[in-house]
C-alpha cells in the first residue's frame, strides 16, 4: 500500500492510510478550523508582553551591564521588570535570576546545588526531564507517587535522611496537571534534613497559581515566560538568599554571579509583561478555562467508550489540564489524525525528537504500557474558546471511532501466536 503523506509531508502512522479526515484543509495546510489544546506546550504572546517586547527589538537596546546612558537604560527596564517578577512570584527582587527558560533555571537548580553541597538528592517520580536527568546525573533517588499523581509523602517521609542535599518536586505537573503538596513536602525537609534545599519547578503552576503562596518556604523556584503569554527562551531561577548554588556559566559575572552572559532584554520585558497580565486576570481566567475544559471532558468521555481520565480522583488539578488514555488507539495515529482535522493537541510533553516513548509519570501512576498508549493531553490557555471545545468535541470521538474501526480489520499478522 502506498504510503499516506500529511500536507507536511508526514507518513500517516497504522490506521490513517485510507479515508478522508473528519475535516479537510481548506487551502495550504491550514484546516477549515483550528483549535490549538496544546497550551502547556506554549501558550500564543500576549499582546501587552508584545508590546512592551516592541521598543527592543526597535529604536531600544543596550547592554544593561555597560556604564552609559543607553546601558542605563536597558539596565532600568531588566531592573523595572526584576521588580514586576518579584512581585508576582511573591519575591525579593534580589532572588529573581534571569535564564534562558525553565530547562536551565531546572539544571541550575539541582546541579548548582550539588557542586556546592554534594550528598543524596531526591526527586518526585514524575519530574519533568529537566529536573529528571540533572538529578540521573547525579545519582539521585525517585519518590512515589499515588495513583492520582500526587507526591506519596510517605514515601518521601521514609526516604528522607539528615544528609539529603536536595528535594526536587514540581508545583504541578505539565502531562497530567496535577498539583503537588509542597507545603507538606517542605514540612518534612525541614523536619528530617533540616539542611537540605528545596527546589520546585512551577513552570505549568505560574500561570494558574498563586506562587506566593503556594511556594513559601521554597529555596528555589523555576519559572518560564513561555508558559504564560510571553516569549520563548527566557525563565528565571528564584534563589532566596543564602541558598547553596554555584554558576553554571562562567563568565562576566551578571545575576549575582550565578548566571553570566548578556541579558535578553526584549525577553526579560516580555516575560514581566506576561507575568503581571496574567497574574491580573488568573482567577477570571482559570474559571472560565476550568468550565471549558470540564465541558470538553464530559463531552469526550460520554462519547469514547472506554476512554479513562487519567488520575481521576480527589487531586487538585490545573484548570487547563484534560488528560485521558483512550484505549484501542494508538496516541501518534491520532494525534496524526487531529492534526489534520485542525486539532492541536499532544500525548505527552513536548520533546525535540518529535517521538513518543513511554510516559514515565502514567508509569509512576501505574497506568501500564496498553492503557498509556492511548495518552491524550488536551491543554487549554488564556485563548481557548467555547468553540474549541465544540470542534474537539466534533473531532476526536470520530478519530477514535475510525482508528479503531481500522484496528478491528486489521488482517492479524501471518504466524501470529492464537491465546
Ligand atoms: N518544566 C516543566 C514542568 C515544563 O513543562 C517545561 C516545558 O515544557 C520545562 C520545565 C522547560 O521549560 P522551557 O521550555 O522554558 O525550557
Amino acid at each position: 500500500m502506498m504510503a499516506h503523506r500529511n500536507l507536511r509531508g508526514r507518513v500517516a502512522p497504522a490506521g490513517c492510510e485510507t479515508e478522508p479526515v473528519p475535516e479537510q484543509p481548506d487551502r495550504g495546510d491550514r484546516p477549515a478550523r483550528l483549535a490549538y489544546l496544546d497550551h502547556a506546550a506554549t501558550t500564543p504572546l500576549r499582546p501587552a508582553a508584545r508590546d512592551a517586547m516592541l521598543p527592543w527589538l526597535g529604536e531600544r537596546f543596550g547592554n544593561p551591564s555597560g556604564d552609559h546612558r543607553v546601558a542605563r537604560g536597558a539596565r532600568q527596564a531588566v531592573d523595572e521588570a526584576r521588580d514586576v517578577v518579584a512581585d508576582v512570584v511573591g519575591c525579593r527582587p534580589g532572588d529573581v535570576v534571569f535564564t534562558s527558560g525553565g530547562t536551565e533555571a531546572d539544571n541550575m537548580a539541582v546541579r548548582g546545588v550539588y557542586a556546592a553541597r554534594p550528598g543524596p538528592v531526591l526527586c518526585s517520580a514524575i519530574e519533568h526531564d529537566a529536573v529528571r536527568n540533572p538529578i540521573g546525573l547525579v545519582g539521585g533517588t525517585t519518590v512515589a507517587v499515588d495513583t492520582r499523581g500526587v507526591l506519596d509523602l510517605d514515601a518521601l517521609d521514609d526516604a528522607l535522611t539528615p544528609d539529603v542535599t536536595l528535594l526536587a518536586l514540581m508545583s504541578a505537573n505539565n502531562e497530567v496537571g496535577v498539583i503537588q503538596p509542597v507545603a507538606e513536602a517542605v514540612e518534612l525537609v525541614r523536619r528530617r534534613a533540616p539542611a537540605a534545599t528545596v527546589h520546585t519547578d512551577a513552570v505549568q503552576a505560574v500561570c494558574w497559581l498563586d506562587l506566593r503562596a503556594a511556594i513559601s518556604g521554597v529555596d528555589l523556584v523555576a519559572i518560564s515566560s513561555h508558559k504564560v503569554g510571553g516569549p520563548q527562551g527566557v525563565g528565571a531561577l528564584i534563589a532566596r538568599a543564602g541558598t547553596p548554588l554555584r554558576p553554571l556559566l562562567l563568565g562576566g559575572g551578571q545575576e549575582r554571579e550565578l548566571r553570566s552572559g548578556t541579558h535578553n532584554v526584549a525577553g526579560i520585558v516580555g516575560m514581566a509583561a506576561a507575568l503581571r497580565a496574567a497574574a491580573a486576570e488568573r482567577d477570571v481566567t482559570a474559571a472560565r478555562v476550568g468550565g471549558l475544559r470540564d465541558r470538553l471532558a464530559e463531552g469526550l468521555l460520554a462519547a469514547i467508550p472506554g476512554a479513562v481520565r487519567t488520575g481521576c480522583g480527589a487531586a487538585p488539578r490545573l484548570p487547563g489540564t484534560l488528560h485521558l488514555c483512550i484505549p484501542g488507539v494508538e496516541s501518534e495515529a491520532l494525534l496524526f489524525l487531529l492534526d489534520e482535522a485542525g486539532i492541536c493537541a499532544s500525548a505527552a510533553s513536548a520533546c525535540a525528537s518529535g517521538a513518543h516513548q513511554a510516559s514515565h509519570v502514567l508509569a509512576a501512576m501505574g497506568i501500564g504500557p496498553e492503557l498509556g498508549a492511548g495518552a491524550l493531553r488536551l491543554t487549554l490557555g488564556w485563548t481557548s474558546t467555547d468553540a474549541d471545545v465544540d470542534h474537539a468535541l466534533r473531532v476526536i470521538p470520530a478519530a477514535v471511532d475510525r482508528l479503531r474501526g481500522a484496528q478491528a480489520r486489521r488482517p492479524e499478522p501471518a504466524g501470529a501466536p492464537r491465546p
